[in-house]
């Protein structure tokens, strides 16, 4: 399997060159140059799979043997997954008539921990191999951050830089990250918005000489093996309400922000699991929403939620789907992002937005929506909803019958939480005592050259 660029302009890839390049040389993203196909009856064997099998199964046929061989793969998802709390590491439960999909019982509490755990192993094995070090670098509106520190922490040869927006996480996702002390972990919080922070990210990543020397990785979801890893729990899920009937096509609801999550339940569907409709949930930071209804992708200003990890105005993995909605046109895709970075938006024919409905069922939900749904949900079944989780079962009250992503423990948005139900979220072990842990972290300007000379000092 070879990985090429979105834009068209990068030679093919293996994989393990696609992982550690993260965002394309030429500024698009990288992906398989074809979706392997999964035949009914090899669906039907995936169904009883316990997780840790069903990630290689899935993944395999994403990297040569010669270049992953399964044994190697089997050791690194087996050493990924032991870190859940859960058993079944993502189980699909049933609370008043929803179906849930549980996907926070890793070290952080959020669904980013499935991919992030797999990917520290990944670079890990691949820089044993190869040799050389690694500095990744990575924005995070909370929760990847996180998520990716945790993944990567104390590792050899890797050093991580995450830039969140100064003030604008949870308290909780803020001292996750940075009461992190080992000393590959480098904590940066910027005086701007998650979206500056993608920006500066993606202005040191087109800076090519930098990029080089620094040998910078990504850890975004604009990183293919992310993308990959989170594949593996819609046929989890799948698996578990099918029984192994090929025929049984299930819906999912997915709460999104930079439409990775969304894009590993695309590429499911592509690759021939039986998914009916794709419903994306955003919250008031409605870009997306707004394309699947009029076709226009245009850019705005971010407005602060209760779901904080999907406040974007940007998608970074949009351009994904839009390479294979516009049949895998590189130039074409090249052509519509610099229209987008030149006048902010971007509009494509109504023939096209009609098929991208076919299969996405696109709802913004408001802050009271948000909050609601948090309460009533709890009122009717005792179970609680962190407000990320309410915006998809909001979004899919029209679809009773539908998966509903569950990305993040309720604990870890106790504020939001609190409000809609009168009294915060237990506090879960990972978290006891979180608060009052020492921290460090450096303040600085959303501004690129400020963030590189901090990068280049640090590593001095
Ligand atoms: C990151 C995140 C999302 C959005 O996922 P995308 O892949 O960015 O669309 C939703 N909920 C939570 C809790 C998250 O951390």
């Amino acid at each position: 399997m070879r990985y090429i660029s979105t834009r068209g302009r990068v030679a093919p890839l293996s994989f393990s060159q696609a992982v550690m390049m993260g965002l394309a040389t030429d500024g698009g993203l990288l992906l398989p140059e074809s979706i392997p196909q999964v035949e009914p009856a090899r669906l039907s064997q995936w169904a009883t799979l316990p997780f840790a099998e069903l990630a290689i199964a899935v993944m395999r046929p994403f990297a040569t043997e010669e270049d992953l061989p399964t044994a190697d793969l089997r050791a690194i998802c087996q050493r990924s997954f032991a870190c859940f709390t859960h058993p079944e590491v993502t189980p699909l439960v049933h609370v008043g008539g929803r179906r849930i999909l549980e996907l926070f019982h890793g070290p952080t509490l959020a669904f980013k921990d499935v991919a992030l755990q797999f990917l520290g192993n990944l670079f890990e094995y691949i820089l044993a191999r190869d040799g050389g070090e690694l500095n990744i670098l990575g924005a995070t509106s909370g929760d990847t951050g996180s998520a990716a520190i945790h993944g990567v922490r104390g590792r050899a040869g890797i050093h991580i830089f995450i830039l969140h927006p100064h003030q604008r996480v949870s308290p909780i996702q803020e001292r996750q990250m940075t009461s992190v002390l080992d000393a590959n972990v480098h904590n940066v919080a910027i005086q701007g918005s998650f979206d500056d922070g993608q920006r500066i990210v993606k202005d040191l990543f087109n800076d090519l000489p930098f990029r080089e020397q620094y040998r910078l990785g990504a850890i975004n979801s604009i990183n293919w093996a992310r993308i990959l890893a989170q594949t593996v729990y819609y046929f989890y899920a799948w698996g578990r309400l099918s029984s192994g009937n090929p025929q049984r096509r299930v819906s999912f609801a997915v709460p999104t922000g930079n439409f990775g999550d969304i894009f590993a339940g695309y590429l499911a569907q592509r690759m021939g699991l039986p998914i009916e409709r794709l419903i994306l949930a955003t919250n008031r930071n409605d870009i997306l929403a707004r394309f699947f209804r009029e076709g226009l992708y245009g850019t705005g200003h971010v407005q602060p939620t209760v779901s904080p990890s999907m406040d974007i105005q940007r998608a970074s993995n949009f351009e994904r789907y839009l390479y294979y909605l516009l049949d895998e046109d590189g130039a074409e895709v090249g052509r519509l992002m610099g229209e987008l970075e030149e006048t902010g938006r971007i509009v494509v024919p109504e023939a096209k937005r009609a098929l991208a409905a076919n299969l996405f069922t696109a709802c913004a939900v408001s802050e009271e929506e948000t909050l609601t749904q948090i309460r009533t949900f709890y009122q009717e079944t005792g179970y609680i909803l962190d407000p990320h989780t309410a915006v998809g079962v909001k979004a899919a009250e029209p679809f009773p019958d539908a998966i509903c992503l569950a990305t993040a423990h309720p604990a870890k948005f106790g504020a939001a939480v609190g409000q809609a139900i009168g009294h915060e979220p237990e506090v879960p072990p990972a978290f006891s005592g979180l608060l009052e842990r020492p921290s460090r972290c450096a303040v600085l300007a959303a501004d690129t050259a400020t963030i590189k000379r901090h990068i280049m000092a640090q590593l001095a």
